[in-house]
């Protein structure tokens, strides 16, 4: 596989065509962005985790027939994966509300639902990625009836399947953060998932202290984001036990990091 010219960087992924041309390349970089980009960062070894965490979830999910991008993951920041017409929507699943929607609705921080929510977030940085109704994206085309039907589907099928693989490691998955795609078969076009799953697009609390394991250790000023990380990636069973979680490990995820580029 040749990795070609860069096609497309945002903010936390560069994507990188190859020599086929339904094939491209996707890097993980270390940035970290919050507010719509109004809080920036590097934040070494980042990358390297979620490549790690992102493929873990992903490959578990194509064997209970979810399908999504992932091919391979080439190295510790890339990963191949098929090229999709992305859907212009961030598909947001929530199981308790906290983070935006306590803000926008006067909801108490951590309020459990009694059945998961589903909400539409257009992308585009310009509008700070706006909430729109279901009967928008219809409107304006952005999805049919019948591909948003199947993506809400899939989507309570991976809030049930991630909810129980995060419970059995004693983490809670409050919300999380979804892309869809089109990808051509046979001369039809096919919804798969798309993007990352990673501790940047979830929010996950520790399941008795309630500990955040995720980018709020970055939106909040929390610290410590890399040993968060590293705590969830252990705790799937990806990284070895025997890992030490000081800074050492972000020593090491920095050499790598180096090796790699
Ligand atoms: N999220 C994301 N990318 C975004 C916005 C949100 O991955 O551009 C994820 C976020 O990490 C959280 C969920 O979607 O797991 C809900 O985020 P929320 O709407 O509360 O947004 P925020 O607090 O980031 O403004």
């Amino acid at each position: 596989m040749i990795k070609g010219k860069k096609l497309y960087e945002g903010k936390a992924k560069i994507i990188y065509a190859t020599s086929d041309k339904n094939l491209v390349i996707q890097y993980f970089k270390d940035d970290a962005t919050a507010f719509n980009n109004q809080k920036r960062s590097v934040i070494e070894g980042k990358g390297v985790l979620n490549n790690r965490i992102s493929e873990h979830i992903l490959s578990n999910l194509s064997q209970i027939g979810i399908k999504n991008h992932l091919v391979k993951r080439l190295n510790m920041r890339e990963q191949l994966i098929k090229l999709v017409e992305i859907i212009p929507i961030e598909f947001v699943l929530r199981n308790v509300a906290t983070g935006s929607i306590i803000k926008r609705l006067g909801i108490e921080d951590g309020t459990v639902l009694k059945k998961p929510l589903i909400e539409f977030y257009f992308k585009n940085d310009q509008l700070g990625d706006p909430l729109v109704a279901e009967d928008h994206i219809l409107a304006f085309e952005w999805a049919t009836k019948k591909e948003l039907d199947k993506i809400k589907k899939t989507i309570l099928r991976i809030n049930d399947f991630m909810v129980g693989m995060f419970r059995g490691v004693g983490i809670k998955l409050i919300d999380f953060k979804l892309e869809f795609g089109r990808v051509k078969v046979d001369d039809k076009y096919e919804i798969i998932l798309a993007d990352e799953i990673s501790p940047d697009t979830c929010r996950l609390w520790d399941s008795v202290s309630d500990k955040k394991l995720d980018k709020d250790r970055f939106r909040k000023d929390l610290g410590d984001l890399i040993p968060a990380y590293t705590e969830v990636a252990k705790r799937l069973g990806i990284l070895h036990e025997q890992t030490n979680l000081s800074a050492v490990n972000v020593t090491k995820l920095s050499s790598v990091k180096k090796k790699v580029r």
